[in-house]
């Protein structure tokens, strides 16, 4: 089963235009703002705690030697790795190249596929797939090591899709000073895998088309036709 959903409202009108910053976007994640200053070895004490006791609810003996350290181990993984995208201060330094290219005679679609693994916010289990990216090059590349960055730091939160696509195109735009973006992702969601309906062959798949991806239908198609040939 394939799903298809456009993400919601990612065409900005003049008034909510105005300038967001490319580690949060127009379409910012529900984060409580200045929620608590503790440390990242506090969290990950604190988040181990309330760990424990989810565990020891459930009635798995934190006694024995392979689930002891597991409280530890989950607050870690959150704080320091699958969650470190809440944290702007792991945005990635951006470098950007000047586009020496004639762009009369050639338009430069630059094109990448980053594989990616989030967390949905509604069940904290991974959702893994592909994020293809395309934009036009105006005046500027951004260095091609930095998009999967930007596709990492953004999913390295507690997400949604549609959410996600929209903040990869929004975050490219903003850099570029370009509406010329396009952003799909292709995820299988575990929440469906293992629970729930629990088919093992969906996909979701959400596509953001902004500036000339969406009006013209010639690099709309090109778009997509780089993403089938990269499918294999
Ligand atoms: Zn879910």
């Amino acid at each position: 089963m394939t799903k298809k959903i456009k993400a919601p409202s990612t065409s900005l009108n003049k008034s909510s235009k105005k300038q967001a910053l490319p580690s949060t976007t127009h379409f910012p994640s529900p984060f409580v703002k200045n929620r608590n200053k503790l440390t990242d070895e506090e969290k990950v004490d604190l988040i181990a705690d309330h760990f424990k006791g989810i565990m020891d609810i459930l009635g798995l003996d934190l006694t024995d030697n392979s689930l002891s350290a597991t409280p530890y181990r989950i607050a870690k993984m959150y704080v320091k790795e699958v969650f470190s995208g809440m944290d702007e201060k792991n945005f990635p330094s951006i470098s950007f190249f000047e586009d020496t290219f004639d762009r009369e005679a050639h338009r430069n679609m630059v094109f990448s596929k980053v594989g990616f693994t989030s967390f949905c916010e509604h069940h904290f289990v991974p959702m893994t797939g592909s994020v293809y990216v395309a934009y036009l090059p105006k005046n500027k590349f951004i260095g091609l090591s930095k998009i999967p960055r930007i596709v990492r730091f953004f999913a390295r939160r507690p997400q949604l899709q549609e959410r996600l696509t929209a903040q990869i195109a929004d975050c490219i735009a903003i850099l570029m000073d370009s509406e010329d973006v396009a952003v799909s992702i292709c995820a299988e969601h575990f929440c469906v895998l293992a629970r729930g309906i629990q088919d093992e062959h969906s996909h979701t798949i959400t596509n953001v088309l902004r500036g000339q991806f969406d009006t013209n239908a010639e690099l709309r198609r090109e778009f997509f036709e780089s993403i089938n040939r990269n499918k294999t």
